[in-house]
């Protein structure tokens, strides 16, 4: 019926036309969409079919910006183990004089605002360490600007250091390395530098362009100067948002309250959320009842790079899902439900690169660059391919090393594989059982070797087309 209405052609005609097609079809029965346009060629009509993704897209051109406001930075904290990574991130909540006047109490929603005297802002994400955030990044979620790089100067550069920086890289984040425990007698804060010189930090002092600070995060000695750096990068990488469009952002925590519900953390992104909007999250969708800011007040808006617990949701949100707000609750169901068929599919679908991909993306002009995550045995096992890899880029693709190392393939670099549309490489090594989990889970795709010739063979034939694929 709304086909023929639509062509002003009486139903029946339009009905004739689908019998000659096979399809006996009543005046209430939907028909595919090719038939459709079949049915409205055979009238004499140019029709097309509008695809869903479509529709989403053109909704998403509506909500972005034109003109940006400056925006407080949101912050990672990364390092080792033991570094003082929880011990800084608390220190600047406690020195954080604004909340302490208004007697707020920080609470634990994922991220925290902490406001300078003169009233700038700076947003922190709680959970430390590159883990976390990397599995924020592996979802698709473009979230933090800028990475704190804490070493403790008693002990220097450590394997998840090292970890640390290959991540921030991957993610072109810039880094700011805080020195700490500098109160302690065995600190050695120039030791420091230099180690972290030759992982590509150079220190502003000496002619590079990485900020150091030198900070005791127990004591709290020279933490005000780090949010100083921390402030004066964000100004240099002039960090913008539109606050006036409607709000967009990414979902840092869920969990289901006993009396509230589902309620998720949004680390608002663009625009300005407000009680009472509707907004669809990942494949769920709401309207915000109430919002409470890391300081557990209520809040009727929230702007760019605010953090706020919001309550509403229909069904639990993942961390990583985006956030939007919407014009309505039927287009929010729409789009949560469009959404849901859509995640169904893809599930299906392998998400990861595989090596035997590789020349296909590349003829497609969709890969320019071939990332690799190594791990191996030894550190002169890790050179020598580092090195034959490398050489193997062409002028079409580059091949580039994203993060290397010597030990078992981790959780982690898989995450960091999925994140970055890398391919992990183990040479004489092998994927350890969270690993493998993890990694059929998320189509990630690791080759193991014991002949370096092999491993270099292998995607010297992926770049040039003549891997058969594995089936
Ligand atoms: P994380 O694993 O990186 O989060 O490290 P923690 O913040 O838990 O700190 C590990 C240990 O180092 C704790 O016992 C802290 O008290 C201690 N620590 C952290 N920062 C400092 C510091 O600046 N000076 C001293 N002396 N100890 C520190």
């Amino acid at each position: 019926r709304e086909l023929a209405e639509l062509m002003k052609i009486p139903p029946n005609q339009v009905m004739a036309e689908l019998l000659k097609r096979g399809i006996l079809a009543t005046i209430n029965q939907t028909i595919p969409p090719e038939v459709a346009l079949q049915v409205a060629e055979a009238f004499g009509f140019l029709a097309e079919i509008k695809g869903e993704e479509e529709q989403i897209q053109e909704e998403e051109e509506e909500l972005r910006g034109e003109v940006g406001e400056p925006r407080p930075p949101v912050v990672v904290v990364m390092g080792h183990v033991d570094h003082g990574k929880t011990t800084l991130l608390d220190t600047i909540r406690k020195t954080n004089v604004a909340a302490r006047e208004k007697g707020g109490i920080t609470q634990h929603i994922g991220a925290s605002v902490v406001q300078l005297p003169d009233g700038r802002k700076i947003t922190f994400l709680d959970t430390p360490g590159h883990e976390a955030f990397t599995s924020l990044r592996a979802r698709g979620a473009q979230v933090g600007d800028i990475a704190v790089l804490v070493v403790a100067a008693d002990d220097g550069v450590m394997p998840q250091t090292v970890e640390a920086i290959n991540h921030a890289k991957a993610f072109n984040i810039p880094i700011i390395v805080a020195v700490n425990k500098i109160d302690k007698p065995g600190a050695d804060p120039q030791k420091v530098r230099r180690e972290l010189s030759e992982y590509g930090l150079i220190p502003e002092e000496w002619g590079g362009d990485t900020i150091f600070v030198d900070v005791s995060a127990k004591t709290g000695q020279n933490v005000d100067q780090l949010l100083e750096y921390i402030l004066l990068l964000a100004e240099i990488m002039e960090l913008k948002a539109d606050p006036h469009v409607p709000a967009r952002g990414t979902i840092l925590e869920s969990k289901l309250d006993k009396q509230r519900g589902p309620v998720a953390t949004v680390l608002v992104q663009e625009g300005t959320l407000r009680v009472g909007d509707v907004f669809v999250a990942g494949t769920t969708y709401g309207k915000v009842r109430a919002m409470l800011d890391d300081k557990g007040r209520k809040v009727q808006e929230a702007g760019p790079s605010t953090p706020v617990e919001v309550l509403g949701f229909e069904e639990l949100p993942m961390a990583g899902d985006t956030f939007k707000v919407v014009k309505d609750e039927k287009k929010a169901r729409q789009l949560a439900e469009l959404r849901k068929a859509r995640k169904e599919q893809m599930e299906k679908v392998s998400k990861g690169l595989t090596l035997e991909e590789v020349f296909k993306k590349i003829q497609a002009g969709e890969l320019t660059e071939l990332r690799l995550i190594l791990k191996t045995d030894t550190i002169g096992s890790l050179e020598a391919l580092k090195k034959a890899l490398t050489e193997l880029s062409t002028q079409e693709v580059a091949v580039r090393i994203i993060h290397g190392a010597v030990g078992g393939i981790t959780e982690n670099d898989v995450m960091l594989a999925k994140a970055s549309g890398a391919i992990v490489i183990g040479f004489n090594t092998r994927p350890d059982p969270k690993a493998r989990e993890v990694a059929e889970r998320e189509k990630v795709d690791i080759k193991l070797y014991s002949i370096i010739y092999e491993a270099v063979e292998d995607v010297k034939k992926a770049l040039r087309g003549l891997l058969k694929p594995i089936e």
